[in-house]
């Protein structure tokens, strides 16, 4: 078998809310759909999720790479084994450096695409299966206490296992939020604090010395570039850090773990440009017992599935921080994805085992 089209599809879909963290605000979501087409007539469906203030990608910039780079580089490529993913990827990271949520759509769709040809779910060609079903992570961005309340009450409902809480410009604002989460979860629920990168190396480990026993964990609280601050923090301090914008690469996830930069890491395809690089990541710190989380952006159920199937194979999982996408946008343009409460289990069906709403998607094509 072998590529013979790849198609990307802008598309807007509002949020039902305003998304807000230390870094950003987003009330929409934009989304490069892909349609990979081979030659034998099998179609897989990917997602772009470029996000100018992570990834430093934009919907323009994303298409014009999958367009003129991406695309031209892998036409007529051979997709017939789980080997040629790997390829794929190279063949990818040869043509065009960084854009890594261009090439995380693409390699979605490569999943998609063999799942299907192969009659088997894409968790199997990532590799061994290690659980069944994982519980996806609560969730409350940097909003009034308020919403932080009503969030943290709509999770115990759920009895999930670790809740999330953005936090960032005020400290003083942001304790009383994380106090009052703290106490309607109880102590059975993990709690993430993540600062998105907001604060100073010398506040992070005043905060986290003084603080730390109020949370579980704390994420990227420094710039991603940072790593020498981010190694002096997680030495300072006793609470777990896991770094979320400081690894993007396995050669990263390597140079972290050499450095104890870290205590865990924030895995997310569209950091890493997909599915494949995401689990050598995985492998690279299970190898030192580094443990990980699957985390997520505004996105739709193309990419949560495709998380789902990743969180099925990675060792040492620890949380999986990806909540149900209509939690977030107005419509999901794909069916199929088994979400019940916190449980989330991708099904047996080839590939990733959603089927894209052709009539969604046109509704909201850019
Ligand atoms: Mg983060």
């Amino acid at each position: 078998m072998r590529i013979s089209r790849i198609e990307p599809i802008p598309i807007q879909i509002p949020l039902k809310a305003p998304f807000t963290t230390a870094k950003a605000r987003q009330t929409v979501a934009r989304v490069v759909l892909i349609k990979l087409q081979t030659d034998k007539g099998i179609i897989g469906i990917g997602e772009c999720d470029p996000r100018p203030h992570i990834t430093g990608e934009t919907i323009g910039s994303a298409l014009i790479a999958i367009r003129d780079y991406l695309a031209p580089a892998l036409a007529s490529f051979e997709l017939s084994e789980i080997s040629d993913i790997a390829k794929i990827c190279d063949r990818m990271d040869e043509v065009l450096v960084s854009n890594p949520s261009a090439k995380d759509g693409i390699d979605i769709a490569v999943h998609d695409a063999l799942g299907k040809a192969k009659g088997i779910p894409a968790y199997s060609l990532l590799g061994p299966k290690e659980r069944g079903v994982v519980t996806s992570c609560g969730f409350s961005d940097l909003g009034t206490l308020a919403d932080a309340e009503k969030d943290a009450r709509a999770y115990r409902e759920l009895e999930g296992n670790a809740f999330k809480i953005k936090v960032g410009p005020s400290w003083d604002t942001d304790i009383k939020r994380i106090q009052a989460v703290r106490s309607i979860l109880g102590s059975s629920i993990d709690l993430i604090v993540d600062p998105n990168q907001a604060w100073s190396v010398e506040q992070s480990i005043r905060i986290l010395k003084n603080f730390g026993n109020q949370f579980a964990v704390c994420e990227q609280p420094v710039p991603w570039n940072d790593i020498d601050g981010l190694t002096r923090i997680s030495a300072a301090v006793d609470v777990p850090v896991m770094a979320d914008e400081a690894v993007w690469s396995p050669n990263d996830a390597a140079v972290l773990t050499q450095l104890k930069g870290a205590d865990m890491v924030n895995i997310k395809h569209i950091k890493s440009g997909g599915l494949h690089r995401a689990l050598e990541i995985a492998q690279i710190l299970g190898k030192e017992d580094i443990s990980c989380m699957i985390g997520s952006t505004t996105e739709t159920g193309i990419s949560s599935a495709a998380s789902a199937h990743l969180s099925l194979v990675c060792p040492h999982l620890k949380y999986f921080d990806v909540a149900p996408p209509t939690h977030y946008i107005v419509e999901d343009v794909v069916e199929g994805l088994d979400w019940r409460g916190c449980i989330v289990k991708p099904n047996e069906e080839p590939g990733l085992g959603v089927r894209l709403k052709e009539e969604t998607a046109r509704k909201y094509a850019i």
